[in-house]
């Protein structure tokens, strides 16, 4: 059956020494994973090697990037490739962050490129999609975040498939306090599955982790992950303190 899944994006937070306190604490107080759960670290690319040998003899616990570039290698001042981020220890990467496609200019188009290029290199993907407040408003998420994914990730075969997780995150939800409701939540995930299974079968969509993004707490992870289709969270402000985190990953393992 699926993973359930905890990844904290830690964005462009934490010195050397602060991201070493963090991941140290996050470690300390883990709860007790089983065979069904992951959770990932994602920092900024500084702190990769160093969260990847602090979490290597953690079970369970994983360390990803929070980008790659399009290319392999070559002058691309100031960008990082797949091929870097796996020779850190990291095995993660996500890709489509809304920030990134919204500051950055991240298109569809790209975002496939890096698909491929991670991977290429072995890493498995947090593959991020959702909606701005006026498409919902306009209620045409569903069709908005359907050609994301289509765009993304349709060009992969069914076992290329298999290393991706999929993060619904609302933009509208993300860093304001706002959280989706679980019904929204669980709408969209649905519906997502569907999309997936209309091109891969059943089997394939049953077997592919979408996580909820977007003002994740301890408080409504519980309700948030108890949804049929919701198998974690992607979290951003959260994450950044190992108490909340741990409030978080303790909703993943009580499901
Ligand atoms: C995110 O950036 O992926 C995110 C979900 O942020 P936050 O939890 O702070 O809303």
């Amino acid at each position: 059956m699926r993973k359930k899944v905890v990844a904290g994006n830690w964005k462009m937070n934490l010195d050397i020494e602060q991201g070493k306190k963090l991941v140290n604490e996050i470690l300390a107080g883990m709860p007790q994973l089983g065979d069904e759960h992951k959770v990932i670290i994602c920092p900024p690319f500084i702190h990769l090697q160093q969260t990847a040998q602090l979490t290597v003899a953690a079970n369970r616990v994983y360390t990803g990037a929070q980008n790659c570039y399009t290319e392999a290698s070559g002058a691309y001042t100031g960008e990082v490739s797949a091929a870097m981020v796996k020779s850190t220890g990291a095995l993660f990467v996500i890709l489509g962050h809304s920030e990134r496609r919204e500051y950055f200019n991240e298109t569809n188009e790209m975002l496939a490129k890096k698909v491929n290029t991670a991977l290429e290199n072995n890493l498995q993907i947090i593959f991020c999609c959702g909606e701005p407040l006026e498409i919902r408003d306009a209620c045409t998420q569903n069709q908005y975040v359907e050609q994301q994914i289509i765009d993304g990730l349709f060009h992969l075969d069914a076992e290329q498939l298999s290393h991706v997780t999929i993060a619904y995150e609302p933009i509208w939800a993300i860093g304001t306090g706002r959280t989706a409701t679980t019904e929204q939540a669980q709408d969209m995930h649905a519906h997502i599955r569907s999309v997936i299974a209309g091109r891969y079968g059943k089997e394939v969509a049953d077997s592919t982790s979408i996580l909820y993004g977007g003002s994740c707490k301890p408080s409504n992870a519980p309700e948030l992950f108890a949804c049929p289709d919701v198998d974690g969270g992607l979290i951003g402000g959260a994450s950044l303190n190992a108490a909340d985190f741990h409030g978080i990953i303790n909703a993943m393992v009580e499901q």
